[in-house]
């Protein structure tokens, strides 16, 4: 078993960008992948909407994502991640092969799967003349006629593709009217060898020992139309939930639900790419939001780190849920932090910079730094704040609420009795 801070898995888009700024930010983190890395985009002929690269095949762009983020230092594993769990402030990450992992936190970006159309025929065949990857097997299939089913950005884009070999392509989908993006719709439909089927519903796919005809209806009558191959692009389900024992909010199509840090429900959890719900399935929203789901991850786990420290005794679930509604404040040279005689609300622990606390005079009591936490005793004690403290440098200061502080303080008598015996000291020294 070893442990990480960070560990993402899957490693398309999100989960490289996710790993080349973890490795930049020199945390300790791995990449878990099963497959190869490169995930949806592999499947993908030409990249077209990738700024800075006008047309790039997705092998390229997974190769180069790849590289750089080792390049930075990326520890990429292709091994199988089985499932998740939460124990205390850890997640456990149980392998396939059986191992098991722990890390303050994890990023999901493992995407999904392709949808089945759910018609007899598919799955006999599957392998055999039906397919969900144009790129991987299109080039069985030169000089026949073949069927793109659907009418979205992955059947156009996979359509375009197959047109290098199909001799004839007929595009079915359900509507006259597609989704896919406009360019992708003038480039397909605008070819000599490609024939709508519109709206036309696939009612079974058949043949001998291979795929040999698709059955469709349309208008209320069922035409047999003669192919050698099937690829059907009719959605995409994502599989992020299934890696978890506990439960993880979803919406209706199993899409998991983040905030606008890309948190999940579980704390320490977070999603970004195709398996999280928003709007655009795009390899330039998967990487924004990996971005956004790293650096979070990267916060919350120095957050953790320290209030690990400071209630050393404290029950690690609470420490891990209660971080996670902690907010950062950043204080000015001479800025006030808390004023003597203020109501004590909150409760506070330096992350960066120096802080002191001062008496009425001016004369400085004690110092405050990296990991030094202050503003427990009005809050134990329930008074108003005994002392005052300003920022001595630009400083940083984690910021706990009351509720919060109470949760940790009471979720074990050790972790009280610990605190208080502090506080004592502290009034002691300030002369209260
Ligand atoms: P999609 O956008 O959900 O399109 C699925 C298509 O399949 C739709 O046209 C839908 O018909 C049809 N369909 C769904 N269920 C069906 C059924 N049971 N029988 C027959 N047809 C059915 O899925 P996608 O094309 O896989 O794309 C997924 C996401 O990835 C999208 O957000 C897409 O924009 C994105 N993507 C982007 C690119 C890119 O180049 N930027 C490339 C690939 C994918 P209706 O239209 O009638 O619902």
């Amino acid at each position: 078993m070893a442990h990480f801070d960070l560990v993402i898995i899957g490693g398309g888009p999100a989960g490289l960008t996710a790993g080349l700024y973890a490795a930049r930010a020199n945390m300790n983190a791995i990449l878990f992948e099963s497959k190869g890395v490169g995930g949806e985009i592999l499947n993908t002929d030409l990249i077209e909407d990738w700024p800075g690269e006008q047309s790039i095949t997705g092998r390229a762009l997974a190769e180069k994502m790849a590289e750089h983020a080792e390049r930075f230092g990326l520890k990429i594993e292709l091994k199988a991640v089985d499932k998740i769990r939460s124990e205390g402030d850890r997640k456990i990450i149980r392998m396939a092969d059986g191992t098991e992992h722990t890390a303050y936190a994890v990023i999901v970006t493992v995407g999904g799967e392709p949808i089945k159309l759910g018609v007899p025929g598919e799955e006999k065949f599957h392998g055999r003349g039906v397919s969900y990857c144009a790129v991987c097997d299109g080039a069985f299939f030169k000089g026949l006629d073949l069927a793109v089913i659907g009418g979205g950005d992955s059947a156009f884009q996979e359509g375009l593709f197959l047109t290098r070999f199909a001799k004839k392509l007929h595009v079915v989908h359900r509507r006259n009217e597609y989704r896919a993006q406009a360019i992708l719709q003038d480039r397909l439909l605008g070819m000599e060898k490609v024939k709508t089927v519109t709206p036309a519903h696939v009612k079974e796919i058949g043949g001998d020992a291979d795929v040999k005809w698709i059955d469709i209806e349309r208008n209320g009558k069922v035409e047999r139309i003669p192919v050698e191959g099937v690829f059907i692009f009719v959605g995409f389900k994502p599989v992020g939930r299934h890696l978890f024992e506990e439960h993880i909010d979803h919406d209706d199509n199993g899409y998991l639900i983040t905030d606008q840090y890309m948190r999940t429900n579980i704390p320490g959890v977070y999603a970004a790419g195709d398996t999280r719900a928003q709007l655009a399935k795009q390899i330039t929203t998967a990487v924004g939001d990996a971005t956004t789901a790293v650096l979070h991850a990267e916060r919350y786990i120095e957050e953790l780190k320290h209030a690990e420290k400071t209630f050393p005794k404290a029950e690690p679930r609470v420490l891990a849920e209660e971080t996670e509604r902690v907010r950062t404040i950043r204080y000015v040279p001479g800025e006030t932090i808390i004023k003597k005689g203020d109501v004590s609300d909150r409760f506070f622990i330096v992350l960066h910079g120096e802080a002191v606390a001062v008496r009425d005079d001016g004369t400085v009591v004690t110092t405050l730094e990296n990991g030094d936490h202050f503003g427990e005793i009005g809050l134990l004690k329930g008074t108003a704040r005994s002392a005052t403290v300003k920022a001595k440098t630009d400083t940083e200061v984690l910021v706990m609420d009351r509720a919060s502080f109470e949760r940790i303080v009471t979720s074990s008598a050790a972790a009280r009795s610990d605190l208080e015996a502090e506080a004592n000291e502290r009034m002691k020294a300030l002369q209260l």
